[in-house]
Order: structure tokens, then sequence, then C-alpha cells
């Protein structure tokens, strides 16, 4: 019998891709020989990656300006011709193209973004549905002006949840104390501890309101998403907020080439030159987080506006 899930066409074009395009074979044989260092922040991992071929998308300039007078990358009309997809339809009926992300910055990197031009948008159940299609990812949402490169074109990220090291660390911390729990049999944690805050959500329900209530006390606020599905749960975090790169960005003297987003969120700092990825620290890394992050008491007026719905 042949096997048509969406997760299998996936695996098949990886496949296909490695083997036949040879940007993308070089590419992800480059990624295996990155340079890589680990670092803790408390009990929480992060890993730097060293990687020159990413300089396009962390010193891309994401202006308006910029966006509109380049052609858009996820446009077919713009695409190798070598670059395929897997076409795949959402129950709320947006289309979207499965690509292999030519320049990796994970072992497994896909690019799903709608098949039309439309702003970046998070599509939650859209989002949802694709990570309990796609057993084993974390799908990640970059909203406009935190990360996405092509914030004019609706697009979603995946990789391999053992490639994040957040993924795991949320769910092993799930019964730890030092995470606020609420609402009962609902679980929700807010946590702060190294500066990058977050919401933390499991859900059985891909309707469950809680997600929702949640997206309303956000209230528009630039944000960063990830979504896994494990065990017939999602696992749904937001990272609130409030700017897209620190004050030292840039190339100059004691500046960093950074520019975070929900893989850095998650765990994994990618970082094009060398003398950042030598010079990184953990208080570095803290201090990113915290500048970058809504800080604790604007976190407590989303909690506050979040109880206030419930
Ligand atoms: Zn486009």
């Amino acid at each position: 019998m042949i096997d048509n899930t969406l997760s299998h066409q996936v695996q098949s074009l990886v496949e296909r891709q490695l083997c036949e395009w040879p940007l993308v074979r070089d590419n992800y044989a480059a990624l295996e020989r990155a340079e890589v260092r680990e670092i803790w922040l408390g009990e929480s991992r992060i890993i730097l990656q060293h990687n020159p071929e990413r300089i396009r998308s962390t010193a891309a300039d994401v202006s308006d300006e910029a966006i509109q007078a380049r052609p858009c990358f996820l446009c077919d009309a713009n695409q190798p011709v070598e670059q395929e997809a897997v076409h795949w339809k959402s129950d709320d009926g947006s289309e979207y193209k499965i690509q292999v992300n030519p320049y990796p910055i994970f072992r497994r990197h896909l690019t799903i973004s709608l098949t039309e031009h439309k702003p970046q948008k998070c599509l939650k159940r859209d989002m949802m549905q694709l990570a309990q299609l796609l057993p084993g990812y974390v799908i990640m949402f970059n909203g406009k002006g935190c990360g996405a490169s092509a914030p004019d074109h609706l697009h979603f990220q995946a990789t391999m949840q053992q490639e994040l090291p957040l993924c795991t660390e949320l769910e092993d911390r799930a019964d730890n104390s030092g995470l606020d729990t609420c609402y009962g049999d609902r679980n929700l944690w807010i946590d702060g501890d190294t500066g990058r805050q977050l919401i933390y959500i499991r859900i059985r329900l891909i309707d469950s309101a809680i997600l929702y209530d949640m997206s309303h006390a956000l209230n528009g606020l630039m944000r960063n998403a990830l979504c896994w599905f494990k065990d017939d749960v999602w696992h749904y975090v937001f990272f609130p907020r409030t700017k897209g790169r620190p004050q030292c960005y840039g190339t100059g003297e004691g500046c960093f080439l950074v520019s975070p987003a929900a893989a850095e969120y998650g765990g994994v700092w990618v970082l094009p030159r060398k003398q950042d990825f030598e010079h990184l620290t953990p208080e570095l890394i803290c201090s990113f987080y915290k500048e970058l992050s809504i800080n604790s008491l604007e976190m407590g007026h989303i909690y506050d506006a979040y109880v206030r719905v419930n």
C-alpha cells in the first residue's frame, strides 16, 4: 500500500531535494560541518551555531520600502526551477506549499508558505493542523518585526522537535514548581527566569478556547510562536516581543549581528560572524532576551487580561 500521508510526502520531498538539487545538498552538508557551542542559562540549554550562509537573513533589510522593492523569494515566480513543493490545503481552506529551506539552520528545515502572496499572519488553526500532520516536527512562526524575513508573505518554518532545546525542556519542566500552573486541568505556564518571557499552553482540542483567549489577551503584540503535537496533545508557546533587534545590532565595534526569531527563542542562536559566535556569553544572551521580550509587568497585564476573559 502506498503511504500518501503528508508526513511521507514531505519525507520524500526532502530526500529528493537533497539528492537532486546541488545547492541544497551542499548547504546541508556544510551545516553538518558548522561549528556549534553549547551554553547554559540556568537550566536552559542554548546552542550557538556559526553559520556564515545565514548572513542574507540576519542582515536582511526588513523595512517596508526594502521589502516592497525586492522580488519575494516565497512566490513561485521568483523561486529556482529546482525548488519543488508538496502542496497542502488546511481545513480552513488555505493553500500552502511545503518546501525544503535551501539555506538551513537545522538538519531538517522546512519553509511552509501560503501559495498566495499575502501578509504574514499567524493562522493558529493551520499551524496546529500542520503540527498534527507532521509528527516529530515543531512548527515555528515569526511575526512581522521579529524575525520574519518575508513579512509580506505568510509563512511558517519547521524543524524536528529535538533540534530546538526548548521543546523537550518545557515538556520536562511541566511539573516544576518554578513555573506557574493555573486554571486546574487546563495547563498554562508563564516563565521569565532567563529574560525569555514565554507563555506555554498544552491543549487537547484544536478549538480549545484557552489559545484563543490568550491570543486575545496578547492584543496585537509582536510575537514568535512554536507549536508541536505529541501524545495527542498540542504544545503551543508564545514569545511576546517589543523589539526585533537589540540596540547593539550591527557590525561596528562592540556590536553583534543577531536577529533573534523563533529559533533563537527556542534555544538555537544563529551567528553568521565568527566573532559573535566566539564572544556571546550566557549573560549577553540573557540581556538580549530581556531587551527584546516584553517585561514582567507587561506579562502581568497579559495574565490579568487572560483571567478577565475567563
Ligand atoms: Zn510572495
